[in-house]
């Protein structure tokens, strides 16, 4: 049974993340953290979610 409950504000495909739904794809966090590694970010390539937990 799924228990998670997705935060359909926030839509997601990163399944390797702790706080992915896994059957669906959502977080399950009520808000996330974006950010930039890049001085001067130009493309969604420079973007992140610094709310990523990886799965351990
Ligand atoms: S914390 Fe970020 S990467 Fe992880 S599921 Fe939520 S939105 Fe996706």
């Amino acid at each position: 049974m799924d228990n998670c409950k997705g935060n359909h504000c926030i839509q997601c495909t990163v399944d390797k993340c702790k706080n992915h739904c896994q059957t669906s794809d959502y977080c399950s966090l009520d808000k996330v953290s974006i950010g930039t590694h890049e001085s001067d970010p130009k493309v969604c390539q420079c973007v992140d979610c610094e709310s990523f937990v990886a799965k351990s």
